[in-house]
């Protein structure tokens, strides 16, 4: 049997009709200015879990980040953002016609070089666009500083911080908004969806309008995009949630047990202090792309798939008006992998692939 990256969790089938049972009998699979019982269901049960506010379920992680910068007024102007993320971070900026601008990265954790942010700031800049990639915190205190003295807005990609703590506060509740994820790899998913997390109450009412078409229920108020989540994915995400604990423990044993069987022979990140981790992904660092390679060929003619992620190094993809030098991101991208990692991952799964590595 092959072993991928990532396996999507899913509850026992009858947990999830439970919860799917009604909508079949009420037909409410969905609303037009508001969103579904079940979505506010599900909403009311991750904030108090994740311990924020003003939560807000969205149709996925992508358009969260791009209602956010709508939600902010962020027309146009440059976003400062890092080239080690996912795509969906850049071309969510391109997306509503904003200028990524990057910054390069920490070689311990790969978030973004606080220190090499202010160099990067034009007349032009609007916000910053951070990502706590693998689940590692960005420098928080650092870049809301530098935002507050030069007036910029701070949107995190949290699309990997779903869980993780820094200094005993969730890592979500920083900055003006914190984007998520709940697409199907995700530690926690619904399939497709995501999240905006914002601080202030109003940014939150004007998310909720924009997803709703700008459209209030009796008047059309702004311009807006259909960004709400349906029911039966609702649903799906409510059978998850009651699983969450469980999810959460077995990441950390195979995170552990991958920890004990490679210490010392092959390198990995290096953790903040004031970390709360969330085992969202196991990254490890090879010597050179050359290693990685013949790593990778092994693996492969043993049917398991690792992933080159992030590669590669965004600032490098063609489309992009502006060139731009990240050596920190470039190099780290050649030679990153990550293993697969999920929570039916067995104790024998694992062996064979640290065996093979
Ligand atoms: C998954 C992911 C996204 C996009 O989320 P979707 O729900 O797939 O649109 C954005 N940023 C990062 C860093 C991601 O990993």
């Amino acid at each position: 049997m092959s072993i991928y990256v990532t396996k999507p969790y899913l509850p026992p089938l009858e947990e999830y009709i439970n919860y799917a049972k009604d909508i079949f009998e009420t037909h409410i699979l969905t609303g037009q200015a508001v969103s579904g019982p079940k979505i506010k269901l599900l909403e009311d049960r991750l904030s108090v879990y994740l311990k924020v506010k003003n939560f807000q379920m969205v149709t996925n992680g992508t358009v969260a980040l791009q209602l956010a910068l709508k939600a902010l007024d962020i027309q146009e102007g440059e976003i400062i953002t890092t080239p080690f993320t996912y795509v969906a971070t850049t071309t969510s900026i391109l997306w509503e016609r904003c200028t990524p601008v990057f910054v390069d990265i920490e070689p311990d954790n790969f978030t973004m070089d606080v220190k090499k942010i202010e160099e990067a700031i034009t007349p032009k800049t609007r916000a910053i666009m951070p990502v706590h990639v693998f689940g590692y915190a960005c420098d928080v205190e650092g870049i809301q500083q530098i935002a507050d003295e030069h007036n910029l807005k701070v949107i995190y990609d949290a699309a990997h911080a779903f869980g993780a703590e820094y200094k005993g506060k969730s890592l979500l509740s920083y900055g003006d908004i914190s984007t998520l994820s709940f697409q199907a790899t995700k530690i926690f998913h619904t399939g497709e969806g995501g999240a905006c997390i914002c601080k202030d109450e109003n940014i939150h009412k004007k998310l909720d309008l924009a997803k709703h078409f700008g459209f209030d229920g009796t008047n059309y108020l702004c311009e807006g995009i259909n960004g709400k989540q349906e029911e039966l994915n609702a649903a799906l995400g409510l059978a998850i949630f009651d699983h969450i604990d469980e999810i959460f423990a077995r990441r950390k044993h195979v995170s552990d047990y991958y920890d004990m069987l490679l210490k010392g022979k092959i390198a990995r990140p290096k953790q903040q202090e004031n970390l709360k981790y969330n085992y969202a992904y196991y990254p490890v660092l090879f010597e050179n792309e050359k290693e990685l390679l013949s790593v990778f060929e092994r693996l492969n003619k043993n049917s398991i798939y690792p992933r080159r992620y992030f590669y590669p190094s965004l600032n490098t993809i063609p489309y992009l008006k502006d060139k731009y030098e990240c050596k920190i991101s470039e190099d780290i991208s050649s030679r990153i992998a990550c293993l697969p990692f999920y929570p039916d991952l067995t104790d024998t799964e694992i062996e064979t692939i640290c065996g093979l590595i």
